[in-house]
């Protein structure tokens, strides 16, 4: 502690700032709703479907193929819903399904998944989405009905685009589906190589907010199995080429005025958050335990970088009229 050559960022107990960068909690579990929202947290960063779907112990096709497309809709909403409710009004980003076959492979129904040598490189997320439009019309179904019912807070985020079309094509499935763009903001995560060097594109396809996954980020960029123990020692999200893209699409989206987030793992980490803050990010999106101690953590790197801009300004800062 006391260690004059230990620079790790510590957070300091107690009280629980406000900052100016959100940070939000990523909810994976309906039942976990309201722990979550009694953090400090500014909403759900992301809440992924998967556990709602595969705790069925069906694939979403052998859910439908029993119990047919209302049940289907009833039971995704109804659970965003325990969600919603717990943080209502502060906004709940759902993200549509992204589930490896491999994991859809042990679930009743698993029997019709594809076999993959490389499932975290296959047919997963957005991919399988603009394949089986029918599925995710479903999943929008069920963010459109909250949203009917007058949950203003819910928010559509794709998984694991590479580029502007994924993007475009999503955008074109969520306007068939009839939810309001106007009034519900909609997203993409960055989580590819490609779609990293494709920032500007999906920018121009109208995103109200992008999503660094840095789980599949760490993983595609240095070629490293998220899984793999074998490689664990090599999953480096300080990586000087990982943290330099994510500082480039944080850049890119503040031109535009896009919100920004980082939802993976790394969003729980405070020395990363301080980063982050630092390079301007709009929220962080951590785990239930994390949110207070990243947000204090943010706290003191806004409140140095205030000082640090008001001490370089040589005649001080400029006073409005
Ligand atoms: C990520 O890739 O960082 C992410 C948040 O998505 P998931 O972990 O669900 O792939
Ligand atoms: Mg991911």
């Amino acid at each position: 502690e006391s260690d004059p050559t230990n620079d790790s960022v510590e957070a300091p107990v107690g009280h629980i700032p406000t900052t100016a960068t959100e940070v939000k909690v990523n909810v994976s579990i309906p039942e976990a709703a309201q722990r979550a929202a009694d953090t400090s947290a500014d909403g759900v960063g992301l809440l992924r479907l998967e556990h709602i779907l595969l705790s069925t112990g069906k694939t979403p096709e052998k859910y439908v193929a029993d119990h047919g497309e209302e049940a289907f809709i009833k039971e995704i909403s109804e659970e965003i819903r325990k969600v919603a409710d717990a943080f209502y009004p502060r906004p709940v980003r759902a993200r549509t399904l992204d589930a490896p076959t491999d994991e859809l492979a042990e679930l009743e129904g698993g029997e019709s998944e594809p076999i993959e040598h490389n499932p975290m490189l296959g047919y997963r997320g957005i991919r399988r989405s603009l394949q089986e439009p029918e599925m995710v019309k479903l999943e929008l179904r069920a963010f459109k009905r909250l949203q009917d019912i007058g949950y203003d807070n819910i928010e559509v985020m794709f998984p694991l685009p590479n580029d502007a079309d994924d993007v475009r094509r999503a955008r074109e499935l969520m306007d068939e589906v009839g939810i309001d763009r106007d009034t519900h903001e909609w997203g993409a995560m960055v989580e590819t190589p490609a779609s990293i060097r494709s920032i500007d594109e999906i920018i121009d396809e109208g995103v109200d907010f992008v999503a660094l996954g840095t789980n599949d980020i760490v993983q595609f960029m240095l070629a490293v199995d998220r899984n793999n123990a074998m490689v664990a020692d090599r999953f480096d999200d300080y990586h000087p080429t990982i943290l330099e893209a994510m500082a480039e699409v944080i850049e890119a989206c503040n031109e535009h005025d896009v919100d920004t987030t980082i939802t993976g793992q790394s969003g729980s980490d405070p020395e990363m958050a301080k980063f982050l803050a630092e390079k301007g990010i709009s929220s962080l999106s951590s785990n239930i335990d994390a949110v207070d101690d990243v947000r204090r953590v943010v706290a003191r790197a806004e409140q140095e970088l205030l000082l640090n801009a008001v001490r370089d300004t040589s005649d001080g800062p400029t006073l409005p009229d």
